[in-house]
């Protein structure tokens, strides 16, 4: 659908990220929050809508606390397959570094809210399109009612992210529960390892267990490539939220 933005900026014989994918629950919208550990760490928010995942960038992370906004920029949509994105974007590749599943569930608009995919997607599409948009979440982190409303704090791109008073607000800090939901481990345990735990038809790990990456173009040529060994070393890492 609206996914060119997200093609064009990247090479996909480079970067283990997916391409596209189509969603698999009938009645439920998903979300996905992963934190990437990119040029400056923040938080992706991710809510499908439309067969993709609109998406903001926060560079502080969700807040339980209602007091506090947190600022998040609207990126360009992603495809549905990224909610499953754990592993390391290559150097050199948009948006370089580590990324893991922090939190993930459903979701569905917090008023008029059906049984219905089709009739919540609608509903919150209304309100992506007003720039208010009011929902509840039932991840394993982010639980309760939130809201997120368009701002002009930074740009045409700028949003707040807002936790409503619930019972799941709190004072405590959210982001202090640092482990993926997939497979709890920290940005720093999956920068170590050396197993992607990302998997895909086009990588294929050799026998000795290096990290070297075999890729099959869709023109049938193979090329060997061999990764950093070091995620530390990060030289050309592309800033791939726009902000001052
Ligand atoms: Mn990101």
């Amino acid at each position: 659908m609206s996914l060119s933005l997200y093609k064009k900026k990247r090479s996909f014989s480079d970067t283990p990220e997916p391409e596209g994918g189509r969603s698999t629950l009938k009645d439920k919208l998903v979300f996905v929050v992963q934190k990437h550990d990119a040029s400056r760490l923040h938080y992706d928010f991710r809510l499908e809508m439309e067969g993709v995942l609109k998406s903001w960038a926060i560079p502080k992370g969700p807040s339980l606390d209602p007091s506090v906004k947190r600022l998040a920029m609207m990126v360009e949509d992603h495809p549905f397959d990224y909610r499953n994105f754990e592993g390391i974007i290559p150097e050199g590749n948009y948006g370089a570094g580590t990324v893991i599943v922090w939190d993930e569930g459903t979701y569905e608009p917090l008023e008029d809210a059906s049984g219905n995919k089709k009739e919540n997607e609608k509903h919150l599409l209304k309100q992506l399109h007003a720039g208010s948009l009011k929902f509840v979440m039932h991840g394993k982190k982010l639980k309760g009612e939130f809201a997120l409303v368009k701002t002009s704090y930074q740009g045409e791109n700028s949003w707040l992210l807002i936790k409503h008073n619930d019972k799941y607000a709190t004072p405590a800090d959210v982001t202090e529960k640092d482990k993926s939901v997939i497979s709890k481990k920290t940005i720093t345990q999956v920068e170590k390892t050396s197993d992607k735990i990302w998997k895909s038809n086009r990588e294929q790990r050799t026998s000795t267990g290096k990290k070297q990456i075999t890729k099959t173009k869709e023109s049938g040529d193979t090329r060997l490539k061999t990764e950093k060994k070091s995620a530390k070393k990060k030289t050309k890492r592309h800033s791939h939220i726009a902000m001052k």
